[in-house]
């Protein structure tokens, strides 16, 4: 008889050493402490959703087609739904994408995942911003990717030091989020956009593009995504990814992305994806064409902008008045989130992590910016969302802010 615990018989596959559990998923854990003011959820608002513009295409689509709704459906997608994100596309800009040129993916965040599974081999290099998407640098990573990082600044990714990487290190693609970048907030320059699209052509560098947040923008519209520029640059649409979402838009509930890849990419990411969860939602697919063909999105989408606009000016003159001198950042002209900087002016800690926990002791909560680089993370950094929080809490949320500074 031994008193040994039996081994166990879960023995987990390699790849799962590459990749740990956020640190910030731990930090979400005190978030349910009455009172707190949350800055620190990368959702949108719930109370923003077009509920009834929903429910409306829900029951058309149940009394469209129920069978096809409620049937097994294509791996690519929903016919009617491709169209109706084609036409989505088209209307901002991007010419020429048929509804073949895209599948229909569960969130974007699948469309990260067939991305990996599809192109990295153990030990590939991956090029991403610094910072990015912390999802994307995990997935990549669960598939073996050796992540380096471009730096980004006020006009989104630094094309000089993405083209030195690029010529040495020969990466098998470059990951980004030029537009309201997750946690960057910052927004490519047209020109930067442009060198990315000639530089991925001239290098044969294939370049994703991540895209959830282009529609939120605050007073006027984005540069065109890479996707609609490439018609300018010859050559680049078979260089490009592009990936979209109604998740931040419509709700991110109904699981609905996209990817727009060359055709030899999105055949295999179509086979992974058949494997994986044989297609998306029809129910949620055919809810979501209905809704795209209602002509509701675009009333949608001057709504919610016009709240966030208000939400991030009220954060951004708030963190001017409280903060001061303490806190470095570029005011966001779309998306959900303030990516900011502690100076360390006046001796206050200039360490995110810190200022996390004190934070939340004052009854506010961000996320620390460190988690968010691949590589070198800078320990000053913080995200502040806006997005589901009234501007008077916003403003009292930095106040707390300022008093966790001290
Ligand atoms: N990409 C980025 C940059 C994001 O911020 C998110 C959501 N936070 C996603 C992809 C995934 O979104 P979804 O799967 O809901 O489309």
């Amino acid at each position: 008889m031994t008193d040994h615990a039996p081994a166990s018989p879960v023995r987990l596959a390699e790849r799962l050493a590459n990749v740990e559990t956020s640190a910030i998923r731990e930090l979400f854990k005190l978030l349910g402490k009455p009172g707190i003011i949350s800055f620190a959820g990368g959702f949108p608002d719930a109370a923003l959703f077009d509920v009834e513009g929903i429910r409306e295409a829900t029951l058309a689509a149940l009394a469209a087609n129920p069978g096809a709704a409620l049937q097994y459906g294509a791996t690519e997608g929903f016919d009617p739904l491709r169209e109706q994100l084609a036409a989505f596309m088209a209307a901002k800009g991007a010419r020429g994408v048929a509804p073949g040129d895209l599948i229909v993916t569960t969130g974007s965040q699948q469309a990260l995942d067939l991305i990996g599974k599809t192109l990295v081999s153990p030990g590939d290099t991956v090029i991403v911003e610094a910072p990015t998407f912390l999802a994307t640098i995990q997935c990549f990573r669960l598939y073996g990717a050796q992540l380096l990082t471009v730096p980004v600044d006020g006009q989104g990714a630094d094309v000089e030091a993405l083209e030195r990487l690029i010529e040495q290190h020969r990466p098998k693609f470059v990951y980004l989020i030029p537009t309201f970048g997750n946690p960057s907030g910052a927004q490519m320059s047209l020109e930067r956009r442009r060198r990315v699209l000639e530089l991925a052509v001239r290098t044969r560098t294939l370049v994703v593009e991540d895209d959830p947040y282009g529609d939120l923008y605050f007073d006027v519209p984005p540069p065109p995504s890479l996707l609609a520029l490439s018609h300018e640059v010859p050559g680049s649409r078979a260089c490009l990814v592009h990936c979209g979402s109604l998740s931040k838009v419509l709700s991110p509930g109904l699981r609905i992305g996209w990817m727009v890849a060359p055709p030899e990419l999105l055949a295999k990411a179509t086979m992974c994806k058949q494997f994986s969860d044989a297609h998306t939602s029809t129910y949620a697919q055919a809810t979501a064409a209905q809704y795209l063909a209602s002509g509701r999105m675009p009333a949608t989408l001057e709504r919610v902008r016009g709240i966030y606009a208000r939400r991030a000016a009220a954060m951004v003159e708030a963190l001017r008045q409280e903060l001061g001198a303490a806190i470095d950042f570029v005011p966001p002209r779309g998306g959900l989130f303030v990516w900011a900087r502690l100076t360390g002016a006046n001796g206050k800690t200039a360490d995110g992590g810190e200022l996390a926990r004190r934070a939340i002791e004052q009854g506010v909560a961000f996320v620390p910016g460190a988690p968010f680089f691949a590589r070198d993370p800078d320990p000053a950094t913080l995200r502040l969302s806006f997005a589901t929080v009234d501007e008077d809490r916003i403003r009292e949320g930095v106040r707390r802010l300022a008093a966790a500074l001290g």
